[in-house]
């Protein structure tokens, strides 16, 4: 039982209960400036969303470990950060990503055709620092059996959307890695380059690197951010000379697209995102205004092969993911729709309460029995509104004070609404 006295409205929790309350770590509250920002983005995100004809859609948390072992392959996330729990005889994990739940509800209800869009919590057990947690939330979309270009367009026209809409330049950062047999073929001219690099100068990669390389996750290593790596990934072959006919001409749709669209992007053929189901194109968005460690606000590509793997006949797919928790390291702009007020409600009129609540020109903050204490933290809350339902009911009107002009207003009872 948690036990709270109150003091000046500050609750003071019982020592004998702090450590049983505290978050976990990685496991954040947000202040409630973050939350409020939060809920701004994502009136935006769903706003943009609706107008492209995406539909809501809300996956499960917990989910069986075989959806990403199977859909990610072999990665970080399955290797080392999900969350697993037994559960009634088997294994289930805390959902790492949204993608892969995402197409299982297509498969399950047999949807090839479609466009969703989602706002969820992801738990990966990573080191947690300034936005990187271990419960994260991401807003992010699937184009479901929709063909390239048009997918990539609609993707890359609706960032560019959201983020001028937030007045915040954005770096779209995108590459093709290919289909299956494009990435074989680069793959091992890429094994033979790392190998022979390492042959001339063992300290031509980090250990990491040559655990990866011995684990055979070769295109990992491009994914690398280690000092030591970075001039042998420089000159390491690029894969855009590897691609065949159609993704290389995907590519070019797309990219003069955004030429054409005056979309700022920038081709970076090391980009080849972490997860083994993306194909063609892939992305990054990246933001200038903060710190490395969280510069990457989000990033999506191609997935057609994923479908398969999960045992479904073959389904083409795109798809994008942002970092709500990221975005609002900056403070963005509110529009403010409403004027802050409290309620004052001497006797129980509950009915014109419900009238002032449906105002839009209003928002109600707070609620008193008494004009004096009403005042006192209207003063100290700097609200400036007080919406007094009181002795003028008689006369048929609600009162309305503003304690900056110093005046007050009469409303007839019916009209507050229309104010
Ligand atoms: P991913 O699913 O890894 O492609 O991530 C897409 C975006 O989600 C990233 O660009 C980040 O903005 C955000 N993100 C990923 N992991 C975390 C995390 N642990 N904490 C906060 N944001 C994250």
């Amino acid at each position: 039982m948690y036990i709270f006295c109150c003091k000046n409205n500050v609750f003071r929790v019982k020592s004998s209960m702090k450590d049983t309350i505290q978050n976990l770590r990685g496991f954040p509250d947000f202040s409630i400036e973050e939350g409020n920002q939060i809920g701004f983005i994502l009136s935006k995100l769903l706003k943009i969303g609706k107008s492209f004809g995406f539909n809501f859609i809300v996956p499960p948390i917990l989910e069986p470990i075989e959806l990403f072992q199977r859909g990610l392959g072999d990665t970080d996330i399955v290797n080392k950060e999900m969350f697993i729990f037994p559960y009634k005889e088997r294994k289930v994990c805390l959902r790492p990503e949204t993608t892969a739940s995402v197409v299982k509800y297509c498969i399950n209800n047999n949807v090839h055709r479609g466009k969703f869009m989602y706002f969820s919590q992801n738990f990966r057990k990573e080191r947690p620092q300034k936005g990187r947690y271990r419960q994260f939330n991401q807003f992010g979309f699937e184009i479901i059996g929709i063909p390239s270009p048009f997918r990539e367009i609609e993707t890359f026209f609706f960032i560019n959307q959201f983020f001028k809409s937030l007045g915040l330049n954005y770096i779209l950062k995108i590459n093709s890695i290919g289909s299956i047999k494009t990435r074989t073929a680069y793959v091992n001219d890429l094994e033979k380059y790392f190998k022979t690099a390492l042959e001339k100068d063992e300290n031509a990669l980090c250990q990491d690197s040559k655990n990866r390389l011995e684990r055979k996750s070769i295109l990992r290593i491009l994914d690398s951010k280690a000092l030591e790596d970075k001039q042998t990934i420089l000159e390491a072959p690029k894969i855009l000379s590897y691609l065949e006919k159609d993704s290389a001409e995907i590519f070019k749709e797309v990219v003069d697209f955004l030429q054409k669209q005056s979309i700022p992007f920038e081709v970076e053929e090391t980009l080849v995102r972490g997860l083994d189901y993306y194909n063609d194109i892939v992305f990054e968005i990246k933001c200038d205004r903060y710190n490395a460690a969280q510069d990457s606000l989000g990033g999506g590509g191609a997935y057609d092969s994923l479908f398969e793997t999960l045992g479904s006949p073959k389904t083409n797919a795109f798809g994008m993911a942002l970092g709500v928790d990221r975005l609002i390291l900056n403070e963005w702009p509110m529009e403010s729709c409403a004027l802050d007020a409290y309620v004052v409600l001497a006797e129980p009129y509950f009915d014109i309460l419900s009238e002032v609540l449906s105002s839009k020109k209003y928002r109600v903050i707070d609620y008193f029995v008494n004009i004096p204490k009403a005042l006192e933290k209207a003063i100290k809350n700097k609200i400036n509104f007080l919406i007094i339902i009181g002795d003028e009911i008689s006369t048929g009107h609600i009162i309305v004070k503003n304690l900056e002009k110093k005046d007050q207003q009469k409303v007839k009872i019916g009209t507050f609404k229309d104010l």
